[in-house]
């Protein structure tokens, strides 16, 4: 606090009662980091003391439906509305549900990465995105009038979006697009002293770009900025970005870790601390940056999530890595079948030996805490993939509308297997010429494949392209 508020006795009783709440709270965490990925991911912060002592035994964490908190008196109400101790307060603060969640994230993207995290939770993973750039593209005291920042052009059709018409065309912020990701010296030519930070989603939707990622983290660091990190298609199971290097990772969570579907989150992790050059008077910008997000451009713009989602995320997550696990292998079998296909005439799969990028993929999608007999990780590769059909764009049309299982959405991550034409759909607005630098061509199927049996996948696409 920068002018030092004296606090009566009252409110200090409040404050000395909080501090004992996060000595518990270390305690805990200090116990469930000893956890495995799974056990992370099924338990959380949320124990059994908790549930009987709080929680009249309930074993899920329980969905708290209330927009704001009720204190016991003035002096815990000064107390809380001070940050100084924990308190929920406000939805479009904090919730409880949603704390579980955050704090569910914020130790699984940190697992076995020898830092520790924090996360804030949002409505969609665009939010996420907007919360995690925008506070590097403020205008620094005597500094200069332009700023830009790097990123790889092969990003979500919505990134896209926001980069292009949200940042650069509104607020002039230079977008500078890498088109190769995978080329550090690439990166490193686009990076000026005016650079804010280095982006890029890996793998992406729907090329699977990849990049080095120790390399680009190194490279951000020279320069004294962040390397944020758009993990959605990967997720902690298969990568966790911090734990090389990079400072803050976003994800939309209504992709694969929501894969039943029924609910629109995201995520910020970032590494505690961050690197930055910019200048910002709170201490938490730099030292815990998604805690820094979360008390006061989160609080002020309004990107909260609802904890209903909250909750959805939160059980399907307690799967994750056995999920990402199922989906991958079959996601290799079906891309294999693909690319035995007459009509089909380039398989995009980062599983595949054949693909540009494999081996650098294979360097770090590592399925978590896995084992193939000598003590490695196994390598995964998730489940988005996209196939190419042969002849005009109207093949593919065809073989797109004869799925009969297979849905039909701008969507992925699912437990069921779901496909697009990005061209059409999600990359639709970029015009033709952003579509060619991405090669999104018309031909393209993205294809996402989830846990049917990947026999059935197989005879949907085998039945689909047949028809040509
Ligand atoms: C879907 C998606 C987003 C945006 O997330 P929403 O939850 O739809 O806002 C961002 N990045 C990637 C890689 C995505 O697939």
């Amino acid at each position: 606090m920068s002018d030092k508020p004296q606090f009566s006795p009252g409110v200090m009783k409040y404050i000395e009662e909080g501090k004992k709440c996060l000595v518990e709270r270390e305690a805990l965490l200090e116990r469930v980091k000893k956890y495995k990925f799974d056990t992370l991911a099924v338990h959380g912060l949320y124990s059994v003391e908790e549930a009987l002592n709080l929680n009249q035994g309930a074993l899920i964490e329980p969905l708290y439906l209330s927009a704001s908190q009720a204190y016991r008196d003035a002096d815990e109400l000064e107390a809380a509305l001070a940050y100084l101790i924990p308190t929920w307060c406000y939805t479009r603060i904090a919730n409880p549900t949603t704390y579980y969640l955050e704090w569910t994230m914020a130790l699984l993207e940190g697992y076995r990465t020898g830092v520790d995290t924090s996360c804030v939770v949002t409505a969609s993973g665009m939010g996420a995105i907007m919360s995690a750039v925008d506070p590097f593209l403020v205008k620094q005291k005597d500094g200069p009038e332009t700023m830009n920042f790097v990123s790889g052009v092969q990003v979500y059709g919505g990134t896209f979006q926001q980069f292009a018409i949200r940042k650069m065309a509104e607020r002039g912020v230079e977008v500078r697009w890498i088109l190769n990701p995978e080329d550090v010296e690439e990166w490193r030519s686009k990076i000026d002293e005016n650079t804010r930070f280095l982006y890029v989603e890996a793998p992406s939707n729907p090329q699977q770009s990849f990049c080095d990622v120790e390399a680009l983290a190194e490279l951000a660091h020279s320069w004294e900025i962040p390397f944020i990190f758009d993990a959605t298609c990967a997720t902690p199971a298969l990568l966790r970005p911090i734990a090389h290097g990079a400072d803050i990772v976003v994800h939309s969570m209504t992709k694969t870790i929501t894969s039943s579907g029924v609910a629109v989150g995201g995520a910020l992790i970032s590494r505690k601390p961050i690197v930055t050059k910019i200048k910002n008077d709170h201490p938490l910008f730099k030292d815990s940056f998604a805690e820094y997000v979360k008390f006061l451009p989160y609080r002020d713009n309004g990107p909260a999530s609802a904890p209903v989602n909250a909750m959805f995320a939160l059980n399907d997550l307690r799967t994750l890595r056995s999920r990402m696990d199922m989906f991958s292998r079959n996601t290799q079998k079906v891309a294999e079948y693909l690319e035995t296909h007459p009509r089909v005439y380039q398989v995009d799969y980062l599983g595949l030996p054949s693909f540009p990028l494999h081996q650098l993929a294979k360097r770090y999608l590592k399925l978590v805490d896995s084992d193939d007999g000598a003590g490695n990780e196994v390598n995964r590769y998730g489940h988005l993939m996209s196939f190419r059909v042969e002849g005009p764009p109207e093949n593919a049309r065809r073989v797109f509308d004869n799925f009969r299982m297979i849905y039909r959405a701008t969507d992925l991550g699912r437990i069921k297997s779901v496909a697009t034409i990005p061209a059409i759909s999600t990359h639709q607005q970029q015009g033709v010429d952003a579509r060619e630098k991405a090669d999104v061509p018309p031909q393209l199927i993205r294809l996402c494949v989830g846990g049917e049996n990947p026999d059935d996948v197989i005879a949907d696409l085998d039945q689909a392209l047949n028809m040509l």
